[in-house]
């Protein structure tokens, strides 16, 4: 998303659609191997979040191939992603496993496009982010670089991702201390999204966001592939080949695509409860 259509989005249009998505009530999910994905455009998963009270914090879960794999697998993380407020199908891999599965997941929607979006909504009305992640300085840089963009966005506090445990009390009293709104994580999945669903309820934020390298994208220290790429499917390409160690995340994937086929092959039994059945979410 360029900085120009997200500058359009987070003035009145993005209010106006606040309420023209109703975001109070979100859709039940689309179960997608048993785990929730909610396919939002962007306005609507904007609205939805603006609309976020902080008494009950919604965490954002980015939904991609990998991390999919590992929560079929993994059951703190599958317990993590399934506990979600809010999970956003952030991956060409999700996208395949749902059209295999026939599940109406259609479009992708990517975490840095909904984090910076998010900023630039929470920027009109004065709002407050505590940017967490990525080594030192990159969480500093990010902030400065989003508030130089979205005029009005308060970084009330960063920190770098690379703390100790026994950091980490004195971290999670910093992020609640700064009582900002928007707490944006960038820890590595599934590392954040495990992180975040231990430490949802004291952070005291209203939205919780695990953000992978968006903040290393909006610090200008990594690129994002060209439009023509991201729409084209192929992100995933280009990240890999300017970050080789990727293989050995994305080989995990293709396996995903024989559970899908397995899957939507196997006989149902309609006395039984469909093997997606919604899991208790976040209120
Ligand atoms: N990271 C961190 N602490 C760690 C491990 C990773 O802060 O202990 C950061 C890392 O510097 C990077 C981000 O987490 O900024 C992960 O980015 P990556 O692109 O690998 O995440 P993905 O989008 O693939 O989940």
């Amino acid at each position: 998303m360029s900085d120009a259509s997200v500058r359009r989005m987070s003035d009145a249009s993005i209010r106006g659609m606040s309420d023209a998505a109703s975001p109070h009530r979100l859709p039940d999910p689309v179960m997608i191997l048993g785990l929730p994905v909610h396919p939002l455009t962007l306005v609507q998963a904007v609205a939805h979040l603006r609309a976020a009270t902080g008494r009950a914090p919604v965490t954002v879960v980015s939904l991609n191939g990998a991390l999919l794999m590992r929560a079929l697998r993994d059951p703190p993380v599958r317990e993590a992603v399934a506990g979600a407020g809010l999970v956003i199908p952030d991956g060409i891999g999700v996208l395949l496993a749902a059209r295999i599965l026939g599940a109406p997941v259609q479009n992708r929607l990517a975490g840095v496009d909904l984090a910076e979006a998010l900023c630039a909504a929470a920027a009109g009305v004065g709002g407050t982010v505590f940017l967490l992640g990525a080594a030192p300085g990159v969480a500093e840089a990010a902030g400065a670089r989003l508030q130089e963009r979205f005029p009005g966005l308060v970084v009330a506090g960063t920190a770098h991702g690379f703390f100790t445990p026994e950091e980490e009390p004195a971290l999670l009293e910093r992020i609640r201390g700064a009582a900002p709104e928007i707490v944006l994580v960038a820890l590595g999945a599934p590392r954040q999204e495990l992180w975040l669903h231990t430490h949802r309820n004291r952070l005291g934020a209203a939205v919780l966001m695990g953000v992978g390298g968006t903040l290393d994208v909006l610090a200008g220290r990594a690129r994002r592939a060209p439009r023509w790429v991201q729409t084209a499917g192929l992100e995933w390409l280009y990240r890999a080949v300017r970050q080789p160690w990727r293989w050995s995340v994305i080989k995990t994937i293709p396996p995903l695509f024989l559970i899908a086929l397995r899957e939507r092959l196997r006989p149902r039994r309609p006395s039984r409860s469909a093997p997606g059945t919604a899991p208790p979410q976040e209120k």
